[in-house]
C-alpha cells in the first residue's frame, strides 16, 4: 500500500476522457423523463390537497439533486403539520388518499426505518416512494443541487462513481455498503480537496440561504451563479479525477483516523467527533459526516465484513485505472 500510494497517473490517462464522457451522457435522463416526473407530482398534489389543503409535496433525492440517472424511481416528501397523528397512522391515511385509478400497488410500509408509501403510476410507468416530513432530506438535496451547478466535473464524476458502485454491488445499504447520497458526498469532498480546489465549501461562506429543520440550523451560500468559474484554475480532466478518486480511497485515505466532511470542506479527525469507538451498531469503519446532521455518520451501515469488500473494490478500481488496457469496460463489469 505504501508503495502504491506514491504511484503517479498512467501517461495515456487522457485517452479515457472520450469514453467516460460518452458513458456519462448515456446515463443522463432524457427531458421527457423529467416531464413525466412533473406530471406524476401534480397528480399526487391534486389527490393530497383535496384532503389536506395545507400540505406540500417536495421532490428530493436523485430526481431533484441532479445526480439521478435515467429510469430512477422518484423520492417525494409530504410536508404536513398533523402533530396529533403519529407517523404510521399518517402513512396509512396517505396510502388511502392515493388509492386512485391511475396509481397501482399503493402500499403503506409503516415498519420500515423511514416509513413510506410506495406506488407505481400506470400513465408514466414511474415508481415513487413518499415519506412524511423528512425535510432535512429536502434541504440536503438542495445543497447537492447547488454544488452540482458550480463545476460540470462533479456531475460527471458522481455519475461514473454511482454507475461503478451499482455495477459492483457496493451501493446496497442493506448489505452494509454505501448509499448513493454517501458516494455523492465523497465526490464533493474529493473535489473540495483538489489543489487548486474544484469546489468551494458552501457552508463556510456567507449565508444566503438558511432554514431550521428539526432543530438543525442549515445555512450556506446558494448564489452559485457567482461561482461558475471557481474551478477554472484546476485543469484536471474527468479521467484524471476518476483515477484520483479511486487512488485516494484505495491507497491514501486514513481509515483509522479520518472523517470526510463536506460541511468544513476538509478532512477532520475521528477523535474530535468521538467516533473512535463502536457505540451500539455504529462502528465508524469509514466515516462520512452528514453536512447538516453532524452526529450522523453515513458510513455507519458499514460493518467488519463490508468494509473489506468496499476496500477491495476501491483497490480493484484503482488498479484497473492504472494498468488495464480497457478500463472503461473492466471497471463496470457486473459483480
Ligand atoms: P439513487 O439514484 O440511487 O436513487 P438518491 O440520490 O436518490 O440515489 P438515496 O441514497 O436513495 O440517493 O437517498 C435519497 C435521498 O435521501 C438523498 O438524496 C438524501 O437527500 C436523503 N438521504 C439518504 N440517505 C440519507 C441519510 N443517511 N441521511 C440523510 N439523508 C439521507
Ligand atoms: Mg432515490
Amino acid at each position: 500500500r505504501m508503495y502504491k500510494r506514491q504511484m503517479i497517473c498512467r501517461r495515456d490517462i487522457d485517452s479515457l476522457n472520450g469514453p467516460f464522457l460518452l458513458m456519462y451522457q448515456s446515463l443522463i435522463p432524457p427531458d421527457e423523463e423529467k416531464v413525466k416526473q412533473k406530471q406524476l407530482l401534480s397528480l399526487l398534489e391534486r389527490l393530497v390537497i383535496k384532503e389536506w389543503p395545507q400540505a406540500r409535496l417536495y421532490l428530493y433525492g436523485s430526481c431533484a439533486n441532479s445526480f439521478g440517472v435515467s429510469k430512477s424511481d422518484i423520492d417525494v416528501c409530504l410536508a404536513i403539520e398533523e402533530a396529533h397523528m403519529d407517523k404510521s397512522k399518517l402513512i396509512m391515511k396517505l396510502a388511502d388518499i392515493l388509492q386512485s385509478d391511475n396509481l397501482q400497488n399503493v402500499q403503506a410500509l409503516t415498519h420500515a426505518r423511514v416509513p413510506i408509501v410506495k406506488l407505481m403510476d400506470t400513465m408514466t410507468g414511474i415508481s415513487c416512494d413518499i415519506c412524511i416530513n423528512n425535510l432535512l432530506a429536502v434541504v440536503n438535496t438542495k445543497l447537492l443541487w447547488d454544488y452540482s451547478r458550480i463545476d460540470a466535473r462533479l456531475r460527471q464524476l458522481a455519475f461514473i462513481i454511482k454507475h461503478w458502485a451499482k455495477s459492483r454491488r457496493v451501493n446496497e445499504t442493506y448489505h452494509g455498503t454505501l448509499s448513493s447520497y454517501a458516494y455523492v458526498l465523497m465526490c464533493i469532498n474529493f473535489l473540495q480537496q483538489r489543489r487548486p480546489a474544484i469546489l468551494p465549501c458552501l457552508q463556510e461562506m456567507k449565508t444566503t440561504y438558511s432554514v431550521t429543520v428539526d432543530d438543525v440550523d442549515c445555512a450556506f451560500f446558494d448564489q452559485v451563479e457567482m461561482l461558475y468559474d471557481f474551478g477554472h484554475r484546476n485543469k484536471e480532466t474527468i479521467a484524471q479525477l476518476v483515477w484520483g478518486f479511486f487512488h485516494y480511497w484505495a491507497y491514501c485515505h486514513d481509515y483509522t483516523n479520518a472523517v470526510i466532511s463536506v460541511r468544513t470542506g476538509s478532512i477532520i479527525s475521528k477523535r474530535e467527533k468521538d467516533w473512535t469507538r463502536r457505540i451500539g451498531n455504529d462502528r465508524h469503519l469509514i466515516c462520512i459526516e452528514d453536512p447538516f446532521e453532524m452526529s450522523h455518520d453515513l458510513g455507519r451501515v458499514v460493518d467488519k465484513h463490508s468494509i473489506k469488500v468496499l476496500r477491495e473494490e476501491f483497490e480493484r478500481a484503482a488498479d484497473i485505472m492504472q494498468f488495464d488496457p480497457n478500463p472503461c469496460v473492466k471497471l463496470f463489469e457486473p459483480y
